[in-house]
């Protein structure tokens, strides 16, 4: 083995909700590998575009709004259009609500699962179908969570979404790895982004969260990077349908 398997010079990535937090660090990860990137964004993602671009890589961004499957067909289309192919789809966009399940809105639970759960799946189908025409398989990361695994509280949307992520990532594995597609995803653990602020703002929770972390800190997005190009690489070409931790070791707790 030559560490050549992880290099994804000549890939085009795309990525959804690549101008913050996680999608930020795994677009710049990607990017050190040699991929070039097709950002999906609602908000300005000039700083990824900066970051990537100082590497020596291509950066091209697609507004889109991921909240209903609308824009998935059109998502495929500009990759083709600017790079001629996808071989890489990270689905990384996703929302939080929180609130008491007892006062749970109908509202909170569909926008969640619409960004979380349905849109992920159908631009998967889309990136997948052109893989398919492509004749050259591909690969598809989902971004998972703890949620996947665990209750939680006070996020009754959220864990049913990212269940459903971690079950999704097992069935489209199984429909797709006939064709090179390789589906697995990453569980990040307690992460420093805009969607944990809410928790770190509340001492408490956040000391204690913080005290059950074997790593004893919270991760970082560059924390992903590794994982993302590993899965994103020839290196994991035999692996199918998993769900990666990578958690500072919460749940081997
Ligand atoms: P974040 O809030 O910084 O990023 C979320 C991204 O999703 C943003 O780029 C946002 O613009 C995009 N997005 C949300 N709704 C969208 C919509 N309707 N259309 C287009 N884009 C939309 O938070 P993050 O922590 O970087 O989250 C990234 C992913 O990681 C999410 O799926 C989240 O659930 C997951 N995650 C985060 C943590 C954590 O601790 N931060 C832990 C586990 C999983």
């Amino acid at each position: 083995m030559t560490f050549d398997q992880f290099d994804l010079h000549g890939k085009v990535a795309i990525i959804t909700g690549c101008n913050t937090g996680l999608g930020q660090g795994i677009a710049v990860g990607l990017a050190e590998a040699g991929a070039d990137i097709a950002g999906v964004y609602r908000s300005d993602p000039g700083e990824t575009k900066k970051q990537v671009e100082s590497l020596g890589r291509r950066f091209v961004g697609i507004k889109a709004d991921l909240s209903s499957i609308e824009p998935v067909n059109d998502i495929v289309m500009q990759t083709v259009d600017a790079f001629s192919k996808a071989d890489i789809l990270i689905n990384n966009a996703g929302i939080i609500r929180r609130c008491e399940a007892l006062e749970f809105s109908e509202k909170d639970w569909d926008k969640v699962l619409n960004v979380n759960l349905k849109v992920l799946f159908f631009l998967s189908q889309a990136v997948a179908r052109q893989y398919v025409e492509q004749g050259t398989g591909g690969k598809i990361i989902n971004i998972a969570s703890m949620l996947s695994y665990q209750g939680g509280i006070l996020i009754s949307s959220y864990t049913a979404s990212k269940s459903g992520v971690l079950g999704l990532t097992r069935t489209l594995a199984n429909e797709w790895a006939k064709h090179n597609i390789n589906v697995n995803a990453i569980a990040p653990g307690y992460m420093i982004t805009n969607n944990t602020e809410p928790l770190r703002k509340d001492k408490q929770r956040y000391e204690s969260i913080t005290a059950r972390i074997p790593a004893g800190r919270w991760g970082k997005p560059e924390d992903l990077k590794g994982p993302a190009v590993f899965l994103a690489s020839d290196a994991s070409s035999y692996v199918q349908g998993f769900t990666i931790a990578v958690d500072g070791g919460w749940l081997a707790r």
